[in-house]
């Protein structure tokens, strides 16, 4: 959806095709692997307890620049720092919030949970982020814009070299000595070649596959609940791993960056476990009824228990802890006569997770407790694509981050996002959406993918809307990635695969523990590479159109990929 004829395409990894026969062993080899190591997930349309399905993967790595794969991985210290303070600042939740809140049920029932909370004081003052910050790169950055490719492609070197002859035809009219006007011709021709040279290189490198490595990348989303693929995306990288060694490329594994997700959020919540400090106290993930993505939270759970022995895990659904759950003397989250001291959500982000009262009564429950919560309800609501629109106006980074290079380098990564309240900028940016509809996603104050409506199909969608009804929503600028070309792999699937062309979004993971006044714990915690066909508005692996991936570091005047 958001590539067309000029996008352009990342080179490869190795070379492509491989030969059928080598193709058709690696990939039954490297299913057996993901199965064998755990990238699965429980079949959707013959769901059984007993059994697994690998998870879709893509076979080779995919690239990624290493300059901007190692600017999101700087960047996500801030980025953490950044969510700690909005989701502590009350005023700007509130008020940014206010116009969502009153058409969107959803997100006011968490915010009436939140208003509760504060209004009680917040029981537990200590916070548990998991954050994943989803990016994009984009080809039509300012940096690589259309025209600035055209250039170095050669396009605009005629008018170059046109300028380059006036000054001659000038020179020339002055009268100057035939040896000077000589020394410019060679000059001139000196400059031509270059131009040239640069062009017929810049040609060759399009024609090849050899794009430009040089994209920026925008942030797609913040998550701040249930951001998953702690244990998938290091996963991603050990098929990976053992596909390029067995096609005779393992010198090229030095490019797949270490991936330490895994470890870097079991410990996290390890750490909360720590300053919650009751040796008897157990770790909770919240689950969904049924949970496709299982290898994602057992893994988690298998860590903690092989790392730390004397810790243990429950899994509970929302329904299981309005049953069950009941505040001791001290507020302490009790699971019958177990206490709880970190609760981690892998649900509780969608309508569908809360099926009456009781799973809000339940949220509400958890939230006044004692428990560290990731997230608790304020991180919650700063996760909501309301607060990353918000966020993106001008001088409102300001107020949350002191130093200017911060501003500046976070400032940067926002691609345009647009407010529809029911206000002036929000008609104006109605408007625009309907004017260029194909500029633009429409999302919704909703998490899990498939929910936000692209291109031509929103001025249908917001004409549908009253003017109050669209406060529910933000529109944002596409992004419009760079192609790469590969084998993706799924169950079921054709054997052996087709080259398609996709397109990846990368998700960097940061932790951060603090209370309002003090951040104790922030760091970047690993990531994952999700990948999906460039025709596919979204990408979700669990919902079955994306595929792991994992980033294959490239270098822009490397030239030794192409073997
Ligand atoms: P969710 O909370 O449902 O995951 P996202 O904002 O992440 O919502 O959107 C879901 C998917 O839609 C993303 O993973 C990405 O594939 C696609 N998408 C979202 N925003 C953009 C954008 N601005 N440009 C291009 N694709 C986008
Ligand atoms: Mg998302």
């Amino acid at each position: 959806m958001s590539s067309d004829a000029n996008t352009p395409v990342l080179r490869n990894c190795i070379r492509l095709p491989l030969p059928e026969e080598e193709l058709l062993e690696v990939t039954a080899k490297a299913k057996d692997y993901a199965i064998m190591h755990g990238a699965a997930m429980r079949s959707k349309t013959a769901f059984s307890q007993d059994s697994l399905n690998f998870a879709p993967f893509v076979l080779v790595p995919s690239s990624f620049p290493r300059k901007e794969f190692e600017k999101a991985v700087a960047l996500q210290p801030i980025i953490n720092r950044l969510m700690h303070n909005v989701a502590h600042d009350e005023e700007f939740i509130t008020t940014t919030l206010a116009e969502t809140i009153k058409v969107d049920e959803f997100t006011a029932n968490l915010f009436n949970i939140y208003r509760k909370v504060l209004a009680h004081g917040f029981t537990q003052k200590i916070s548990l982020g998991m954050l994943r910050s989803d990016l994009m790169l984009e080809s039509g950055c300012p940096e690589l814009s259309p025209r600035a490719l055209r250039t170095t492609a050669g396009e605009d070197a005629a008018a170059d070299v046109g300028k380059g002859a006036g000054t001659a035809a000038a020179a020339a009219g002055t009268g100057r000595k035939e040896e000077e006007k000589e020394k410019e011709k060679e000059e001139q021709k000196e400059h031509r070649e270059n131009q040239l040279s640069r062009a017929t290189k810049e040609r060759e490198r399009r024609a090849t596959g050899i794009q430009s490595a040089y994209c920026c990348w925008k942030q797609v989303e913040i998550n701040t609940i249930a951001s998953g693929f702690g244990h998938l995306g290091p996963a991603s990288k050990t098929i990976q791993r053992f596909v390029l060694s067995e096609l005779g490329h393992a010198d090229k594994l030095h490019n797949m960056p270490n991936n330490n997700a895994l470890a870097g959020l079991c410990d996290g919540m390890v750490k909360a476990w720590d300053i919650y400090a009751k040796p008897k106290a157990v770790i909770l993930f919240i689950i969904e009824d049924v949970s496709y993505n299982i290898c994602d939270q057992r893994f988690h759970e298998f860590y903690i228990r092989e790392t730390y022995p004397h810790i243990k895990v429950l899994r509970r659904t929302l329904t299981d802890v309005h049953r069950e759950g009941k505040l001791g003397l001290a507020k302490e989250l009790l699971l019958g006569t177990q206490e709880v001291a970190v609760i981690y959500f892998r649900a509780g982000y969608e309508p569908g997770h809360y099926h009456s009262q009781a799973e809000w009564d339940a949220r509400y429950l958890m939230e006044t407790s004692l428990a560290i919560k990731c997230p608790s309800i304020h991180y919650h609501l700063a996760g909501t694509k309301k607060v990353q629109q918000a966020l993106a106006q001008p001088a409102v980074l300001e107020r949350f981050i002191n130093d200017p290079e911060e501003i500046k380098a976070v400032g940067k990564i926002f691609t345009g996002l647009y407010s529809l309240d029911d206000n002036e900028a929000g008609n104006a940016s109605y408007e625009m959406a309907l004017r260029t509809p194909e500029r633009f996603v429409l999302k919704p104050q909703r998490e899990g993918g498939g929910n936000n409506v692209y291109g031509v199909d929103i001025p249908d969608a917001l004409k549908r809307m009253s003017r109050v009804e669209r406060s529910a929503w933000i529109l944002m600028d596409l992004i419009h990635p760079p192609l790469t070309k590969g084998y993706m792999v799924r169950p079921g699937g054709d054997m052996p695969p087709q080259i398609v062309d996709m397109v990846s979004e990368l998700g960097i993971f940061g932790v951060v523990i603090g209370d309002a006044e003090h951040i104790v714990h922030n760091y970047q915690a690993g990531h994952m590479l999700r990948t999906k066909l460039s025709t596919a508005n979204e990408g979700g692996v669990a919902a079955g159109l994306g595929a792991l991936d994992s980033p294959y570091l490239i270098d822009s005047d490397d030239d030794d990929e192409q073997n």
